[in-house]
């Protein structure tokens, strides 16, 4: 362990290490750190479901069942294959325009598996965009696929990159639709339309940070640019808007059985307990419902950019995701300094996180903000 303890103050001494020191209670869309109260800005709650106490009531209602803890004790290939299951996959695929929909214990068991899952049929070769999560990354690592990363949101990179891919393989662009560093959304409809130019391309979009807060009815990025339909492999989780725990992945049904057969964390991993899944069900079928929060989460996102812009605080995009660009690592610690100590719970993102020169305090909105409520950041900030 002496090698172990050298590398961890190698880290310390970069101020690069992690820690799990901090405890945060939730209450509602604020949280308590040290005793103090702070408005919860670094969640990813963005329908606000946390306080939903009526939700998590009718369902308890609906299925008192579920309100005694219990494990699926197997692997969704084995015991673990409850119906409830199957039925949620086809309201999903529904929902999605897709054939068929497989669910996934979480989002990073998502990416990993199906990419290498895919990259095992030979002949992949991976096109990524520069800022795709790490669950992506990692798939890629563990695929035996070839590939190759395109600048953020640089469709003219990834056409060069594309052009040169042997005719013979399988190009996979792989894309989130709101990016959870910059908070901007992919012009999904560019990619669609290189599809036809490239007929080999899969389209991979990730829509972890969309569903359930963009789109009519909360289908994602994809539903509000009307491409469903268009995209090959589209992945979305439960564990952030939707307040839950796990992913789906909708597709066609070839790919869908393909993964029953190949993707590792599915085959060899405990299913979510039932429970888990009913709930992300219960919610995933509400979504068409939640205008009012959708329009709120809007609302609240447009004036709070609005005030950055008054105050000259540089943003990337307007979703409700807000990077404000603070630029050094050190001024960008003072400022969330004077943020959490003025009640407001964010982090700084540091270069090497994110590129330098550019680091930044992450902003994550939800539909129960109001004004009143982030104003005195916006003093804060001004005054800084
Ligand atoms: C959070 C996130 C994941 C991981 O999802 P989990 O369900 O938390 O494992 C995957 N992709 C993206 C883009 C994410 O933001």
């Amino acid at each position: 362990m002496y090698r172990v303890s050298q590398e961890l103050e190698y880290l310390d001494s970069i101020q690069a290490s992690r820690s799990l020191e901090r405890h945060y209670e939730s209450y509602g869309k604020y949280c308590s750190v040290k005793g103090q109260l702070r408005l919860n800005l670094s969640g990813n709650d963005y329908l606000g479901l946390v306080e939903r106490e009526d939700l998590r009531r009718e369902f308890l209602s609906l299925y008192p069942v579920y309100a005694v803890p219990h494990g699926s004790t197997s692997s969704r290939l084995l015991l673990g294959n409850y119906s409830l299951a199957s039925l949620f996959e086809e309201e999903i695929a529904r929902a999605l325009r897709k054939e068929s929909a497989l669910l996934f214990n979480s989002g990073y068991h998502a990416n990993t598996a199906i990419l290498s899952a895919l990259s095992s049929l030979g002949g992949v070769h991976i096109l990524a965009d520069k800022l795709v999560h790490a669950s992506i990354i990692d798939g890629i690592r563990l695929s035996e696929a070839s590939f190759e990363r395109f600048r953020h949101n640089d469709w003219v990179h990834l056409e060069r990159l594309l052009s040169r891919v042997d005719g013979t393989k399988t190009p996979i662009v792989v894309v989130e639709s709101l990016y959870s560093m910059d908070g901007d959304k992919t012009d999904l409809r560019t990619l669609v339309a290189l599809k036809e130019k490239y007929p080999q391309m899969l389209l991979y979009v990730d829509e972890a940070h969309a569903i359930g807060a963009v789109g009519k009815h909360g289908y994602g990025v994809a539903e509000e640019q009307d491409v469903l339909e268009d995209i090959d492999i589209l992945v979305g989780t439960f564990g952030k808007a939707l307040n839950s725990m796990g992913a789906y992945v909708a597709t066609c049904t070839a790919l869908k059985r393909w993964l029953i057969n190949k993707a590792r964390s599915l085959i060899f991993s405990t299913m979510l307990p039932e429970a888990t899944t009913a709930w992300s069900r219960f919610l995933f079928n509400r979504l068409p419902t939640f205008v009012e929060e959708r329009k709120k989460l809007n609302s609240i996102a447009q004036s709070v950019h609005t005030w950055l812009k008054e105050i000259d605080c540089a943003t990337i995009g307007n979703s409700y995701i807000v990077p404000l660009l603070i630029g050094g690592n050190e001024e960008c610690c003072r400022v969330a300094t004077i943020l959490q100590e003025g009640g407001f719970e964010v982090r700084p993102i540091r270069y090497p996180t994110v590129p330098q020169g550019t680091a930044r305090i992450r902003l994550s909105l939800t539909a129960t903000m109001r004004e009143e409520d982030l104003l005195p950041l916006i003093d804060l900030l001004r005054r800084r």
